[in-house]
């Protein structure tokens, strides 16, 4: 007999199961999610998204006090860092937010178990807590299980010096060198965090360039940009193992003469959390790189077992978590719902922000698609100008015979917040010319995406 039973049950509370678990219970289910940690919210609420943006504006908030005031004529002495204060406030806003899951799942009148989860059979879970073990049923099972740090060959993780995401969202000292392995979205962020707050950043990246996912041109801009800011890069370079030896750390490079510094940041990826959660025991096995393989209705090979989020293919981001998780349930209850993956962006929170939508223009030649592209810089932008924010640019591609909008790619002043519009407009299957025609207020941000859109067409009027 089982402890309780419910129509769903999701294992993970993160954006992914936590919104699925809410939207299952706004279509009227009896709905469950069970989470190991206290704090519901996942990696993104409790160790990922949220404190690291919390630390990315107060660092910015720093830099910006002790050498962007200036040129407005706002004169400032005495700039001092209180890196306790930066680190309680990110606790803070972390705990609100956690909180704030917590009223949500009682507002939509969702059970909660606290423990681990593992599969038993299809349709029954065991969650394993310091009380002892429940038993569930559901109909309906989601696995939103999340992501992990992915670890490094030879590197020894001493949870301390030698660390994560998780321990740089922490540091109790600003480190005089930090080594940060990986120039992807964590490398650059947190490296931008601890670089405003006076730490030489050395960036080892494997690749030939900086963040992979992106758009060459655009990261090539990037790398410039953070170059300026005092980021060290060294690309192509082979990282074979990292130690701590007394106060410092040792960074061994393939063919080259090991580096040492005070932290050590690993950044090379993350991979899907499955541990201990079942699998074998329903017959699921895991791909490759350790996902959960699932059809185009998120079911796994167990017909009523269902997985979202950064546990099966795709971008490991928040917002892709989310969609999948309405998408997987509308899908159960409703019979549709679906996840358009072309239309999701990416924002790397550095200063300025990177940010994208759809092809870039790497993989539209490699596709052989025949495409049009329009470039607009910020200089030209009246707002931006008036920001005092003039570096980076917007690029956009087009089909050369449809001009419907295939990718939009942002580096600049809130970039993040600009891709929204082009989010929506490659939802909506927008040309080019569609977003050049529509009115944008003056002076603003935006207005740079329509002048980019009509430099596609040659009729770009401020530059
Ligand atoms: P998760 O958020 O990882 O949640 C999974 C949950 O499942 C966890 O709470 C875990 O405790 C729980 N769990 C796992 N196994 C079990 C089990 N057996 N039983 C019970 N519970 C279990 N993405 C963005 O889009 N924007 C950002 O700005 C961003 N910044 C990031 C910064 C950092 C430092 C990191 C590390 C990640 C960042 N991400 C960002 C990525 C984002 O956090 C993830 O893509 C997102 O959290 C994935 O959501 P999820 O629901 O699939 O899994
Ligand atoms: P990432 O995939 O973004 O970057 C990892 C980088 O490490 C890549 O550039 C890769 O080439 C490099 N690398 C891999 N092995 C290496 C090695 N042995 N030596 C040197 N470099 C190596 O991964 P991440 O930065 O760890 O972030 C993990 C995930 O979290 C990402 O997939 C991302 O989607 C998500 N995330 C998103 C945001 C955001 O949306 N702003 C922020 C943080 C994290």
């Amino acid at each position: 007999m089982p402890d309780a039973k419910h129509d769903l049950l999701v294992i993970g509370a993160g954006p992914g199961g936590y919104v699925a678990a809410i939207r299952a219970a706004q279509l009227g289910l009896d709905t469950a999610c069970v989470e190991k940690v206290r704090e519901l919210g996942g990696t993104c609420l409790r160790i990922g998204c949220i404190p690291s943006k919390a630390l990315l504006e107060s660092s910015e908030q720093y830099a910006h006090a002790q050498s962007g005031l200036g040129v407005h004529g706002v004169a400032v002495s005495g700039v001092a860092l209180d890196l306790e204060k930066m680190l309680a406030r990110k606790d803070r806003v972390v705990k609100t937010l956690t909180g704030g899951v917590a009223a949500l799942f009682h507002k939509n009148k969702i059970t909660r178990y606290r423990g681990h989860a593992r599969l038993q059979a299809p349709g029954r879970v065991v969650i394993d807590a310091a009380g002892g073990s429940t038993a569930v049923e559901a109909e309906r099972i989601v696995i939103a299980t999340g992501s992990e740090t992915a670890a490094l060959p030879g590197v020894e993780f001493d949870g301390d010096r030698i660390g994560t995401s998780t321990e740089a969202l922490a540091y109790p000292a600003v480190p005089e060198r930090l080594i940060v392995i990986g120039a992807g979205y964590i490398g650059l962020e947190m490296g931008s965090v601890w670089r405003r707050l006076g730490a030489r950043v050395t960036v080892l990246e494997y690749l030939d360039r900086i963040l992979p996912g992106m758009d060459r041109e655009i990261a090539a801009e990037a790398q410039k940009l953070f170059t300026k800011q005092g980021f060290r890069f060294r690309l192509g370079c082979r990282v074979t193992g990292a130690r701590v030896e007394g106060d410092r750390c040792i960074v061994a490079i393939d063919g080259e003469e090991p580096l040492s510094a005070d932290r050590v940041l690993v950044a090379v990826g993350r991979r899907p959390n499955t541990a201990g959660l079942g699998l074998e025991a329903l017959g699921i096995a895991t791909d490759a790189q350790g996902r959960i393989p699932v059809d185009d209705r998120y079911q796994t090979s167990v017909p009523g077992v269902f997985a979202i989020g950064d546990v099966i293919v795709g971008p490991m981001l928040a917002h892709k978590a989310e969609e999948e998780g309405i998408a997987c349930v509308e899908r159960i209850v409703t019979g549709y719902g679906h996840v358009n993956y072309d239309a999701i962006p990416g924002v790397c929170y550095t200063h300025p922000e990177v940010a994208a939508v759809g092809k870039t223009e790497e993989q539209l030649a490699a596709a052989g698609i025949a495409f049009r592209k329009g470039k607009f810089p910020f200089r030209a932008n009246g707002r931006a100008r008036s920001l005092g924010a003039v570096d980076g640019f917007v690029k956009m591609l087009a089909d050369a015979e449809t001009d419907r909008l295939l990718g939009v790619h942002v580096i600049g002043p809130r970039a993040g917040d600009l891709i929204a519009e082009a989010a929506v407009a490659i939802e909506f299957g927008a040309s080019a010319e569609d977003v050049a025609r529509s009115s944008h207020a003056h002076p603003t941000l935006a207005e740079t995406l329509k002048e980019t859109a009509l430099d596609l067409d040659g009729r770009a009027i401020h530059f």
